[in-house]
């Protein structure tokens, strides 16, 4: 399946592009990072001598809806059918993905006569402790080689992108969901509409819809820039993603913030027509606090670049002073948000040794654009380096204590956001 990319889609002029839901021209920058390479294309040794693209990394928000986006440069063809991000390699992402399961089993009453279905499944990280519980499950995935160790762990999953097609295929095919529910997924999707128009055709006239993504309120208050990347494309508000959904038909009944990935909502969403599950006061709440801060206004989104290149400046000045003291610093991680980080802020082996990271599908590459060699997380014990700077600082509780034999040589840990902090 070839799909479309930006430059050959017919909505995209030459100056510029028009907002993936409502149409709109897209006029107002909201951060502009530069050129920066796809942050999962991963340097083999043997590439190290040639080019790689780079894409601009510019992000603009909807002077109409409001919802904040980056344009399509490449298709999630492209970007997700040979995935290296295995979701099992987090522990603390596998344990929030058990009490979301407990959660949702006590909460909807799923037994062995449900359906539960998740869009984007990854490796089963998640259905498996529905499976363990007997409730039946059905994965959605796109990446062939991360469904296969899915299916491997017993868990059906069908490889495909999701989508108003996929939806009538999987309903036809397999029934339709008591429970579908796609986490980290609806940043990644291009095609907006296609996407929340699917679960609206895919879902049981009963059904729920959970979805959990990281939550722009937190991603400005808290300076993580560096969750912006090529393949996430959009970047919600409550109030920009409850109007996707009410377009489409669904109604959002309760909304929980959640601390996962620096500040993540997990929204509960129904059919418009079943008026059987009342909408709750969170979401009331949520709605009057957002709109209260300003988030239906354009002037709202207008100071975070400056912010953007404050912290740039900060996380500089710690490199720039522990290299002139003769410190050695290396990395923890290669994630996404680390690529956006290491390219905006023109951070490579002059300040970072190397990285290293516990997925074996990056170890022995390099980071993209700025070429940091990945190892295995063993080479800062033999390096015993002054500094380990934790690229996915949503996890550095996790980090720390996994490594925290660095304290044994009088090594200390950094993360670089919200802003530079050593521990
Ligand atoms: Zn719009």
């Amino acid at each position: 399946m070839k799909e479309q990319t930006a430059g050959t889609s017919p909505e995209d002029g030459a100056h510029g592009f028009n907002c993936r839901f409502c149409g709109t021209r897209l006029e107002t920058t909201f951060v502009d990072l530069g050129m920066s390479p796809l942050c999962q294309t991963h340097i083999a040794e043997s590439q190290l001598h040639e080019m790689e693209p780079f894409y601009p990394l510019h992000v603009y928000v909807c002077g109409s809806c409001f919802l904040v986006q980056l344009q399509q440069f490449v298709s999630p063809g492209e970007i997700f059918t040979e995935y290296a991000y295995f979701s099992s390699f987090s522990t603390s992402w596998v344990e929030h993905a058990r009490r979301y399961a407990e959660m949702a089993i006590d909460r909807f009453r799923l037994g062995a006569t449900s359906s539960v279905m998740e869009i984007a499944s990854n490796d089963g990280y998640l259905l498996q402790h529905f499976v363990a519980r007997g409730v039946p499950v059905l994965g959605i995935e796109p990446a062939a080689n991360v469904a296969q160790a899915a299916v491997d762990k017993g868990i059906p999953t069908t490889v495909r992108f999701f989508g108003r097609e996929a939806a009538q295929a999987i309903a036809s095919g397999n029934g339709r969901p008591d429970l579908l529910l796609g986490n980290n997924v609806l940043a990644h999707v291009p095609d907006l509409n296609d996407f929340v128009g699917g679960m609206k055709l895919l879902l049981a006239p009963n059904g729920v819809i959970t979805m959990e993504f990281p939550h722009l309120q937190r991603l400005m208050a808290e300076n993580q820039f560096d969750t912006i990347y090529h393949e996430h494309f959009s970047y919600f508000s409550f109030v920009a993603v409850e109007k996707v959904f009410a377009h489409h038909g669904l109604t959002m009944f309760d909304v929980e913030e959640l601390p996962t990935h620096g500040g993540s909502l997990r929204i509960f969403a129904r059919h418009a027509e079943n008026a059987a599950i009342e909408v709750g006061p969170r979401v009331h709440a949520l709605r009057q606090r957002e709109t209260d801060d300003g988030f239906l206004t354009l002037e709202r989104y207008g100071g975070f670049s400056e912010q953007v290149k404050s912290t740039k400046r900060k996380l500089l000045t710690f490199l720039i002073e522990a290299k002139t003291r003769g410190k050695m610093v290396v990395g923890y991680g290669a994630p996404g948000k680390g690529n956006t980080l290491l390219n905006y802020c023109g951070i490579r082996t002059d300040f970072l040794d190397f990285t290293v990271d516990a997925n074996p599908y990056k170890q022995g590459k390099y980071t993209p654009g700025t070429r940091i060699p990945i190892l295995a997380p063993e080479a800062i014990r033999e390096a015993k380096p002054d500094y380990v700077l934790i690229l996915p600082w949503n996890l550095k509780d996790e980090i720390s204590q996994a490594a925290s034999y660095v304290r044994d040589w009088g090594g200390h840990f950094a993360v670089p956001i919200p802003k530079v902090n050593v521990f």
